[in-house]
């Protein structure tokens, strides 16, 4: 076995676990390959929280037997989907050689020794145990110039819609010295990266378990830690309005030079109706307190959220008020999703689906066509300014190239030069605005 490929079908959490999966792999001496059909060992990492993916990444691996029919290829799925179905991959998908869940991937080593003998593998696991910390000494590689740190794994707050905490697990964070471990280990594997993103499902509930510092001390020490190691911009992701504290946001203006002016805070509803009945834990006055407070400090903060409508017993009037809430916050940014029951959850035990897949379509395209004009009003606002701009992509056009980048807002942004640039940190010019990026000229 030589070459491997992973797919992935899933949110940010997976996209993480694979880069760690490659660098398990690469350090047993594998490469990666981009083309499915030179690989020896095929790898699918799954999502359970939509039942889209979930049906993508099924039917991916169902297409993958050929090629252990023609080259003898190891066919392989972990991550949330395995977790959930247990053992009927296994079982119903004979051609599958590996299954494990996402307490344990860890030990894919081990596994790949066990297949190479001939065995099946199916290895998942009910809870997660502290030999997943280990995976802090696999560097994992970046994404152009900017590395993923997970720091808080799991969730303990059960909304009645989600399944995370029935296949990720019970909230947990990854000890301080272990975070700084893995920065420190990355940073000197792959010295060009130029931004950290530090990831948690709920990652302002972060606590550490042997220091009991929180996220704005984890946000302080890693700034102060990795500025001279060349490191100017620090994000982190996913925030929960309940956890959100203003405490947080007072750090975020002391930090204002590293830590990047963008927050994800999902409402996921403007109805406090209906966010009673997701059992969110806060009210839509409290959600707007929390974004107003941040807004006067943090001016030029961008904001994006998650949306999911047609949620049972979710009125038009409901979804009026989440369309008011849209407006009054102004989002740079928002992902919508139709309500979809998923296994396990008290919504899909206890209430009715009842809202008409047509309407919650129709809701669906509102809301996207609301906050579409929302992302295009915010991103008006950047035209005919300069905008510091972290390139994380180039491609060659004809004498030129053409470069993608993200400024502090997380904005996307496009420019051409002649130049030839690598990963650096550039001044745009804005000219062009759209709903999901900005186009400049570079500023010399
Ligand atoms: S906070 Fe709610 S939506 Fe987010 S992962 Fe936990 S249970 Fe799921």
């Amino acid at each position: 076995m030589k070459t491997f490929f992973i797919k992935v079908f899933g949110c940010q959490m997976n996209e993480y676990d694979s880069l760690k999966v490659k660098a398990i792999l690469e350090s047993l001496g594998l490469k990666e390959v981009k083309n499915v059909n030179e690989a020896d060992l095929i790898l699918v990492d799954t999502c359970t929280v939509r039942e889209k993916p979930e049906n993508k990444a099924l039917s991916f691996l169902g297409q993958c037997k050929k090629l252990k029919k023609e080259r003898g290829a190891i066919l392989g799925i972990f991550g949330c989907v395995p977790q959930r179905l247990r053992r009927k991959i296994f079982e119903e998908m004979p051609y599958v050689d590996i299954v494990i869940g996402t307490f344990n991937y860890h030990l894919l080593p081990l596994y790949l020794e066990k297949v190479k003998e001939g065995k099946r593998v199916f290895e998942v696991w009910n809870k997660y145990s502290l030999e997943e910390n280990k995976l802090a000494f696999y560097p994992s590689p970046p994404k152009g110039p900017i590395s993923y740190i997970t720091i808080q794994i799991g969730c303990n707050r059960f909304c009645t819609y989600c399944i995370v905490p029935f296949v990720r697990g019970r909230e947990r964070s990854k000890p301080f010295s272990l975070i700084i471990k893995e920065i420190d280990k990355t940073l000197e594997k792959y010295p060009y990266i130029k931004e950290i993103q530090l990831l948690g499902q709920n990652i302002d509930f972060y606590k550490c378990p042997e220091t009991g510092y929180e996220l704005k001390d984890v946000l302080k020490k890693v700034s102060e830690h990795v500025f001279n190691k060349g490191i100017k911009r620090i994000r982190f992701v996913t925030s929960h309005p309940a956890g959100f504290s203003k405490d947080l946001v007072d750090t975020l203006k002391d930090l204002k030079d590293i830590v990047m002016p963008y927050i994800h805070l999902p409402p996921q509803s403007g109805s406090n109706k209906i966010l009673k009945l997701m059992r969110r834990g806060y009210t839509k006055e409290e959600y707007l307190e929390k974004i107003n407070y941040l807004k006067e400090i943090l001016p030029n903060v961008a904001i994006s959220g998650d949306f999911i409508v047609g949620f049972p017993e979710e009125t038009k009037k409901d979804f009026e008020e989440t369309l008011e809430l849209v407006k009054k916050v102004k989002y740079d940014q928002g992902f919508v999703f139709a309500y979809n029951p998923r296994p396990f959850t008290y919504a899909a035990t206890f209430l009715k689906d009842n809202v008409p897949k047509d309407e919650k379509i129709k809701r669906l395209q509102t809301l996207n066509s609301f906050l579409m004009r929302s992302a295009l009003e915010k991103n008006k606002t950047f035209l005919e300014k300069n905008t510091e701009v972290l390139i994380t992509k180039k491609e060659k056009k004809g004498e030129k190239y053409l470069y993608e980048g993200r400024n502090p807002q997380n904005k996307i942004v496009i420019f051409e030069s002649e130049k030839n640039l690598d990963f650096d940190t550039v001044n745009v010019k804005i000219k062009e605005a759209y709903p999901y990026y900005l186009k400049g000229v570079l500023n010399v």
